[in-house]
């Protein structure tokens, strides 16, 4: 989901003299404001252990740290039976909706170091445990959640899977295997690596300026929460899966569940049709339109038509991917919405929460690309993706390869806003085509200068197309996981017969 990486130090104009690729036109190169040495990752969720291995392979920064908030890498895939805070629906009314799930808090004096005794007060000792979970969110997995990408697709370029692995595999797993990519990178959270930080979230980034007021690099404010030994706590500050999906797994326990589908949300751009989703779902799902707003239930009842009692009842929100980043306020502004530029030298990352913008090829902030996200579309595969996406980052930051002028960048981002019909919900959304044009792109620029500087040049990742084609029409046509961890297909007629022979775990 989230990666953001941030170059820090000082002032120097550098790389003007370095060979280009001719993004879209011949303007000259984007020239950098310092040298970039230091490179702070956040999060050590596949896409910051993609990074973070681009980067070191560059052996040209002087450090770089990831900083995890959780207690050990994988990021989504670090499943417990923790549950994460309730968010009251109100929060997502007020103009702040995007801070998430934490307000950065931040002591006065900074470095702030505070133990807690909570010793054998058993209030105290539950209030720190719901401060530890607090800190560290656990990810939004179940119990018998599977992955929804075959293993062959869900593998980090040059770091297989076990030979024989299944294909839809159970999340423990995928945790696993990412576990095991920390330990090959040296950076699990037994590694007693420096260069990563875990239980360590990121509160606040801020700019960070030279006695002139000109910008030299980037400003953390981190904030540690410790479990030392039994009931002593240390906090320290220092500078789809879906919704079918979901409604498929949880349909077994519920009595009624409802799946809201919106009206106009068939995407053509989309890999697998919605009809073919919502084929999948189970007969015990009620179909509903957009869901419009949610409200309290009133004491007497008295339901409107249109409206749905959800007494007792929970609501899942498989909406999509979070865009909110509540460690860079500076750069939100939600009175700018659609298509609109903001009003401001700076332009937004985030304005409606529907999107993120401003970004040149999805990943560089235009405005300052020493900010950079990875993960932020949607539709790919984040295992593949990311190596592309890690690699321009880490050949850009190390002169290896060079973006084109901020002019340049800001054409190309309107003209793909035109291509994608908007700023709006899905904006990242990329479909085959268009993931492949991205690899492509990546690849071709990223090659062409690494022919002048006798960088490694890359290889596109292999086709893959029809064996997706063939996984997806057979989950599709009915496919579930039995328990033993096998495909098999809940109903069988001769032409499901086919899929089932297709999607076989020793197929
Ligand atoms: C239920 C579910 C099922 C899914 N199934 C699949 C699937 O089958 N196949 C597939 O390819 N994808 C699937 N996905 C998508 C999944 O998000 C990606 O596989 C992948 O985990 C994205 O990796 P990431 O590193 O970009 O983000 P994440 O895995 O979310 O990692 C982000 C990391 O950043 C950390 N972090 C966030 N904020 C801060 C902060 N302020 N300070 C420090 N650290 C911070 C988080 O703790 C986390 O570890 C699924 C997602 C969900 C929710």
């Amino acid at each position: 989901m989230l990666v953001v990486l941030i170059a820090a130090s000082i002032a120097i104009p550098v790389f003007a003299q370095q060979a280009h690729f001719e993004h879209l036109d011949n303007s000259a190169p984007y020239g950098f404001e310092w040298p970039i040495k230091e490179v702070a990752v956040i999060g050590a969720g596949v896409s910051g252990l993609l990074s973070y291995r681009a980067l070191s392979d560059k052996h040209h920064f002087d450090r770089i740290r990831i900083f995890e908030r959780d207690e050990n890498p994988g990021g989504n895939w670090h499943y417990s039976d923790e549950h994460a805070a309730t968010v009251p629906i109100a929060s997502g009314l007020g103009c702040d909706w995007w801070k998430a799930d934490y307000t950065a808090n931040i002591p006065s004096q900074i470095p702030f170091h505070k133990v807690y005794k909570a010793g054998s007060n058993e209030s105290l000792r539950d209030e720190f445990e719901k401060n530890r979970i607090n800190h560290r969110q656990p990810k939004p997995l179940w119990q018998s959640l599977r992955a929804n990408t075959p293993a062959p697709q869900q593998q980090v370029p040059g770091f297989s899977w076990p030979f024989g692995v299944e294909w839809a595999s159970h999340h423990s797993k995928v945790q696993r295997y990412l576990r095991s990519f920390a330990s090959w990178l040296g950076i699990n959270n037994g590694d007693q690596s420096t260069d990563v930080s875990y239980n360590t979230r990121v509160e606040l980034v801020s700019k960070r300026l030279d006695n002139k007021g000109r910008q030299t690099g980037w400003t953390l404010v981190l904030r540690k929460y410790v479990q030392t030994y039994q009931g002593v706590y240390v906090e320290q500050y220092w500078e789809e899966a879906s919704a079918t999906g979901i409604s498929l797994d949880i349909n077994t326990f519920a009595k009624t569940s409802y799946l809201s589908v919106r009206e106009h949300s068939n995407d053509p751009r989309a890999p697998i049709r919605r009809e073919a989703h919502l084929s999948s779902v189970a007969g015990n799902t009620t179909m509903i339109g957009e869901i419009k707003a949610f409200h309290p239930i009133p004491k007497h009842g008295n339901m409107s038509t249109g409206e749905i009692e959800l007494l007792n009842g929970t609501i899942i929100f498989g909406t999509g991917f979070r865009y909110a980043f509540p460690f860079l306020p500076q750069y939100h502004n939600s009175s700018v919405s659609g298509n609109e530029p903001a009003d401001s030298e700076e332009q937004p990352i985030v304005t409606d929460g529907s999107h993120v913008r401003s970004l040149y090829l999805d990943t560089f902030y235009i405005d300052q690309p020493t900010l950079a996200f990875q993960g932020q579309n949607v539709g790919i595969q984040t295992f593949i993706y990311g190596k592309y996406a890690g690699e321009a980052i880490a050949r850009v930051w190390s002169g290896k390869a060079h973006l084109p002028s901020a002019q340049a960048q800001w054409r190309h981002f309107w003209k793909t806003v035109e291509e994608r019909g908007g700023l709006k919900k899905g904006f990242q959304w990329l479909d085959n085509e268009l993931n492949s044009r991205s690899l492509n792109y990546f690849v071709a620029w990223l090659n062409a200068a690494a022919i002048e500087n006798g960088e490694k040049l890359l290889e596109l990742p292999p086709d893959v197309t029809d064996v997706m084609d063939v996984w997806m029409k057979a989950r599709a046509a009915g496919v579930s996981v039995n328990p033993d961890g096998r495909n098999d297909l809940q109903e069988i007629d001769h032409v499901q017969h086919q899929w089932r022979a297709a999607i076989r775990d020793d197929w």
